[in-house]
């Protein structure tokens, strides 16, 4: 491929609104280009990038035996209304309506679908397992876009959907999958950790997530420096939900009686789960409510408020919070308040605190709440967030360390959830019906072009790796306008190396060679070969990998083992 035949319109300055190195690099390398907010346009250079990616998800997801399916964006209210997401979703869910008025919604993920479609399809217990994924574009109305293709709004992800007789052959598929992982991101060229994640409100299913190692990440990452035991924060931080939520409870009790469930779902106690596992909701009959949360997680106990049906928060002061604590205890009130005011609007605001992490359960007095007294302090209860240095819980001979990562693949028992809400069984072997166990796999497809941008660059700009490069080879023809030898020389050579395999971009505009050099580094090809005059006469070739600072003269032999 000529330079002067695919558009890259790369750019000198830095644009303004980007603060992540990989959201900078590829806009100024011409990769992508905004449209609205966290919507973005792939460039040809781009879309080279992430068709690669695609290969190599593709051929891995192929090499485990799943199956490849296309399922439609649009999606039918009815199906979410079935699960119970349609309310329980949020604000993320993009909801629409057609001419006629009925609702739908754009595809944030696919669990209904994909249970819909297989409820049709399968009836025996004979056409078990099977594992089907896509390759496709999702909607999520992100409340924060940011970061370019790391946290779009329309993004690109594989989702695979696994369904199952029996947990154990669930267990088969899923580890089948977590190896297809490892071999995608090692392939892709990423340093990656697989860590334990939270399954939140589904509870006791296994779960991990796969995050690219940068300082960017959004995540913190917890592993252990003995043995290998590594969970992102929130499972690291939380014991077992189940055993956390019995123990809340029977404390809860002795200290109020009239509080009747911890089911994340109750109204008078609940405890968020998931992405707000850190949040405890406390809810007592004929009381003032009472939240306390840790960190700065307020957006989201504010929402998790909101999903209980919660209508009475009380915001509380710092002064009122250090009264009621006796102890300056790190209030820091929600950081996030502007974000989660639209939320707020629906409810009348009575109290809310926020205690910073840090603090220990026994310094935290529940507040706004004429309880007799403290909670005791059950172990399973403990909110304390892992910190650096701990000791850890698995080995206890190593300590805890904190790392960011950017979430980049995700798999997940789902168990039977689905199936029950939604009616998926088949026949077993005795003609009995039996509720099909299901799984589910996410790749970000489009965030792992920004991932890895992360992790390889340098100041002249990107360094793809090998595997995700928009062209393996870029050859730099000097003056070539000027000097048919070069022209033809650069031509034949490109002819060559495409005949040999690889992919190349040949820069035959007519630009300075610094023009030429720098655009060559910006937009990362890890191989560069110049063409010009002076190495014709010495009948070889200038190499430069794109990690060098020096060049050097290669015959084509030694070039093309490079
Ligand atoms: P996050 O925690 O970053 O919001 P998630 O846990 O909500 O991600 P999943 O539902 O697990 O995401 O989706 C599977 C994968 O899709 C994620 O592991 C991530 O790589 C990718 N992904 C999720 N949201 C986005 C987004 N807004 N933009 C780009 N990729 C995304
Ligand atoms: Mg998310
Ligand atoms: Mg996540
Ligand atoms: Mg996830």
């Amino acid at each position: 491929m000529r330079a002067s035949q695919i558009f890259i319109p790369t750019l000198k300055e830095t644009p303004a609104e980007a603060e992540l190195v990989s959201h900078q690099l590829l806009l100024r390398g011409g990769f992508i280009r905004r449209l609205a907010s966290g919507l973005y346009t792939w460039m040809p250079l781009g879309l080279r990038v992430l068709r690669r990616i695609e290969r190599v998800v593709r051929e891995e997801m192929d090499r485990s035996g799943a199956q490849e399916v296309l399922m439609p964006v649009v999606q039918p209210a009815e199906l979410w209304q079935e699960s119970g997401r349609w309310e329980k979703y949020g604000p993320e869910l993009l909801r629409l309506k057609d001419r006629h008025q009925r609702d739908f919604c754009l595809g944030p993920t696919h669990e209904e679908v994909i249970t819909d479609l297989a409820r049709r399809e399968i009836h025996s217990y004979r056409q078990l397992p099977v594992n089907f994924y896509q390759i496709q574009t999702k909607f999520r109305d992100e409340i924060r876009p940011r970061f370019g293709l790391m946290r779009g709004r329309e993004f690109i992800m594989k989702d695979a959907y696994s369904f199952h007789m029996d947990h154990a052959s669930l267990e088969i598929t899923y580890q089948s999958m977590y190896d297809a992982y490892q071999r995608t991101f090692t392939r892709l060229g990423l340093d990656f950790r697989a860590v334990e994640a939270d399954n939140g409100a589904i509870g006791g299913k296994r779960s991990h997530e796969f995050h690219v190692l940068a300082d960017s990440g959004e995540d913190a990452i917890v592993s252990c420096s003995h043995c290998d035991y590594a969970a992102n924060m929130e499972k690291a931080s939380s014991p077992a939900p189940a055993a956390e939520q019995e123990a809340l409870l029977e404390a809860a009790q002795v200290a109020t009686p009239g509080i009747r469930s911890v089911n994340g779902q109750a109204k008078h106690l609940g405890i968020a789960t998931s992405k707000i596992v850190k949040t405890v909701l406390v809810l007592a009959e004929d009381k003032p409510y009472l939240l306390l949360l840790r960190g700065d997680d307020s957006l989201n106990l504010i929402k998790a408020a909101h999903a209980l049906q919660v209508d009475e928060l009380r915001m509380a002061t710092p002064e009122e919070a250090e009264a009621a604590t006796g102890a300056p205890v790190g209030f820091i009130g929600p950081k996030n308040l502007p974000e989660s005011l639209p939320v707020l609007a629906d409810l009348r605001v009575l109290g809310l605190c926020n205690f910073s992490s840090g603090a220990n359960m026994a310094d935290l007095h529940w507040i706004n709440l004429n309880w007799e007294r403290d909670l005791p302090r059950p172990d399973a209860a403990d909110l304390r967030e892992v910190t650096a240095g701990d000791a850890c819980p698995h080995c206890q001979q190593g300590i805890l360390g904190i790392r960011r990562g950017i979430e980049v693949g995700h798999v997940f028992q789902l168990g039977q959830t689905y199936s029950e809400k939604m009616g998926l069984s088949v026949l077993d072997e005795s003609g009995r019906d039996a509720l099909v166990t299901m799984g589910c796999y996410g790749i970000g497809v489009s965030r792992v072009a920004a991932a890895a941008v992360e992790q390889h660059f340098d100041d002249r700009g990107i360094i793809w790796p090998a595997a995700l490069t928009p062209f393996d080879v870029g050859i730099v023809a000097i003056h070539a306008r000027k000097s048919p030898e070069v022209a033809a020389a650069a031509q034949a050579l490109h002819d060559r190396l495409e005949k040999a395999g690889y992919s190349v971009l040949l820069d035959d505009r007519d630009e300075r060679p610094g023009v030429q050099f720098a655009t060559m580094d910006l937009i990362g090809l890890p191989h560069r070969v110049v063409v010009s005059d002076k190495v014709l006469a010495q009948n070889v070739w200038e190499y430069r990998a794109r990690r060098a600072t020096e060049n050097t003269l290669l015959s084509e032999t030694e070039l093309m083992a490079q």
